[in-house]
């Protein structure tokens, strides 16, 4: 198969990516090992798009105009009937993972872009030549620029090519998020919290409960129930490692179950509640990092600074989540910019990075994943894609 311009992975970014170098009238191949588009906000469960909208704004305002940030900011709350929603000096947009996975089915559709699910990058040469395994069915791909935006920098590590990775101690914790029903009346988190404790004391749950909390997820009776994990069941915590994310998996689902059986026979409203769903596979928040032509560093955002080359805005505080205990929230002075560099891999030719594997160091990644910034640089990197292809 032939391409201008091929994209690794259909997550925020890449689906951003994708549409974006379609419509700036490249051949584009959007890859993606899943069936459905959206990454993390789908295949994870991640429900609500943060970095959207400036901080500190009265009323909710785009932080990236124009873009596909915005454009996908507004399909959803038609899809969804949902607007933003401010909490302390922030807006979020509540999201539904079902409508997300269809709203982007429609605008690739609308763009024109060749979706390859079920499909898995295994090699890349430069120049650029990739190998794609379908079912154990190998593809190859000639495309004349890539963008990863595979979260796990995955095209830097198929070339051989250096990147960052936080150790294992101070990577971003994973968490688990699943889909239950058949919950009555409104949610109270203390509640609930207050619930969870007392079946811990029972000898009901272990403490690893204590890290599960609740969101309405917008539909009658549906909730998402989010647990944060340490991610050390096999020792370190390693998201490369499939023993480790093994663990993960099985740790969230026995957790959740435990919760929900606990919670159904103690919790008012919980009498009728069942798990849904399961996520496709537990959210990482941090895996492996870009080193592009520009690093974006932490204190770039803290400092508001703004770049000359910035091809998107980063709005969301530094949200470090180190721990399995809840988030340290680091507010900037205000929206810092994201060098056009951050986006160029260093070294070589034709190739662009988007999303949370962008150019930049732990502390920036803390505010740069969010998905409505991940928009924003998919956005950007498909432009730049299109253009070097062209
Ligand atoms: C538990 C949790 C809670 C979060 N909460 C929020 C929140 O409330 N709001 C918010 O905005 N953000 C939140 N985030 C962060 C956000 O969800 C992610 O950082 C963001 O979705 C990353 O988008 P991405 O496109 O860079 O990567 P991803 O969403 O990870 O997408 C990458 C895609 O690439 C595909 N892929 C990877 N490798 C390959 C390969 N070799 N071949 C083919 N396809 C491949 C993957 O299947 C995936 O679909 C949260 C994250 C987690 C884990």
């Amino acid at each position: 198969m032939k391409a201008d311009v091929l994209i690794i992975g259909a997550g925020s970014a890449g689906l951003a990516a994708a549409v974006r170098a379609a419509r700036a009238g490249a051949r584009t191949i959007l890859l993606e090992r899943h069936g459905f588009a959206g990454g993390m906000g789908t295949a994870s469960l991640v429900h609500t798009f943060c970095g959207l909208y400036l901080q500190d704004a009265e009323t909710p305002q785009w932080s990236n105009p124009g873009t596909l940030a915005e454009e996908i900011g507004r399909r959803m709350e038609l899809a969804t009937g949902l607007g933003a929603v401010k909490s302390g000096r922030v807006w979020f947009l509540p999201q539904h993972p079902v409508e997300f996975a269809a709203l982007a089915d429609s605008m690739l559709r609308e763009a024109g872009v060749e979706v390859l699910f079920h499909s898995e990058l295994v090699a890349l040469e430069p120049g650029w030549r990739a190998r794609v395994a379908c079912r154990g069915e190998g593809i190859d791909i000639e495309a004349r620029a890539v963008v990863d935006a595979s979260g796990d920098a995955v095209a830097a590590s198929a070339l051989g090519m250096g990147h960052m990775m936080s150790d294992s101690r101070s990577l971003q914790r994973p968490a688990y998020v699943c889909g239950v029903q058949g919950v009555a009346g409104e949610i109270d988190g203390l509640a609930l919290a207050g619930w969870i404790i007392d079946g811990i004391r029972a000898g009901d749950l272990g403490t690893a409960a204590t890290g599960m909390h609740f969101r309405a997820s917008g539909r009658a009776g549906e909730v998402f129930a989010t647990l944060d994990l340490a991610g050390m069941e096999t020792g370190d915590y390693d998201p490369t490692d499939p023993r480790c994310l093994a663990a993960l998996e099985a740790t969230g689902r026995e957790v959740a179950m435990a919760v929900v059986a606990c919670l159904k026979r103690s919790a008012p409203g919980w009498e009728g509640a069942f798990i849904s769903h399961w996520p496709a596979r537990a959210g990482v928040r941090e895996s492996r990092r870009w080193i592009g032509q520009a690093l974006l560093t932490g204190e770039d955002v803290m400092a508001g600074r703004r770049f000359d080359d910035e091809v998107a805005v980063a709005s969301w505080p530094l949200e470090l989540r180190e721990t399995h205990r809840g988030p340290r929230l680091r507010y900037p002075v205000g929206p810092a910019g994201i060098p056009r560099g951050a986006l160029i891999a260093a070294g070589v030719d034709g190739l662009f990075m988007a999303g949370r594997c962008l150019s930049c160091d732990h502390e920036a990644q803390a505010s740069i994943r969010v998905m409505g910034t991940c928009f924003a640089t998919g956005d950007a990197a498909g432009k730049m894609a299109a253009a070097s292809a062209g």
